[in-house]
């Protein structure tokens, strides 16, 4: 895409992504695999997309999308009609549980197999709690890395072997993930 010499990067000193942070930013996009794609979701211009794009072009040339979803609608629809594998989703959009919560939700189905999902402000309760969910007993992901604001989480990718007791109560022998299976069978409408 002819981005490497990106007139965006650097000139601006205010942002929300700090040297550090962006460097992560830089070193995980240089890490998706050939073929998927980068998508950047915010509620403002950050300088995330700038250093996500730098880091594509110096390994893969993968494309980066920077989606701003101030308009949940434009969200909705343009999750609803992706097509291609996100290796990559990097979240700056809202701190509030629910919207973190409904957003990932309607991109979750586009992550590759080996994705990462890297969230802004982890320390804001909102986004905490939506971590804590992903990474718990029930989530479907294991927490990798932080530096700053961001967190790096990644689909977990244990096969669990469950040792479960008389209680029906699981503890994976690999991960030490704990699940209640008698929970689970007695909701068995949610997923
Ligand atoms: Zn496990």
């Amino acid at each position: 895409m002819g981005s490497e010499n990106n007139s965006v990067f650097g000139n601006s000193t205010v942002g929300t992504v700090s040297g550090s942070e962006g460097e992560l930013l830089y070193t995980l996009a240089k890490g998706v695999p050939v073929g998927q794609v980068i998508v950047a979701l915010s509620s403002s211009e950050d300088e995330a997309a700038a250093w996500l794009t730098r880091g594509a072009n110096a390994a893969t040339g993968n494309n980066v999308y920077s989606v701003n979803i101030r308009d949940a609608d434009v969200c909705k629809t343009t999750s609803r009609r992706w097509k291609e594998k996100v290796g990559l989703l990097w979240y700056n959009a809202s701190c509030e549980y629910e919207d973190v919560r409904k957003d990932l939700l309607s991109w979750q189905r586009h992550l590759s197999a080996e994705a990462m999902l890297v969230l802004h402000g982890y320390q804001q309760l909102g986004v905490a709690r939506v971590i804590r969910e992903y990474t718990g007993s029930y989530g479907n992901f294991a927490f990798v890395d932080s530096v700053g604001t961001i967190a790096v989480l990644a689909i977990d990718r244990c096969v669990h072997f469950w040792v479960i007791d008389c209680n029906q109560f699981g503890i994976c022998k690999y991960c030490d993930r704990k699940r209640d299976f008698k929970r689970m069978s007695s909701r068995s409408s949610q997923t």
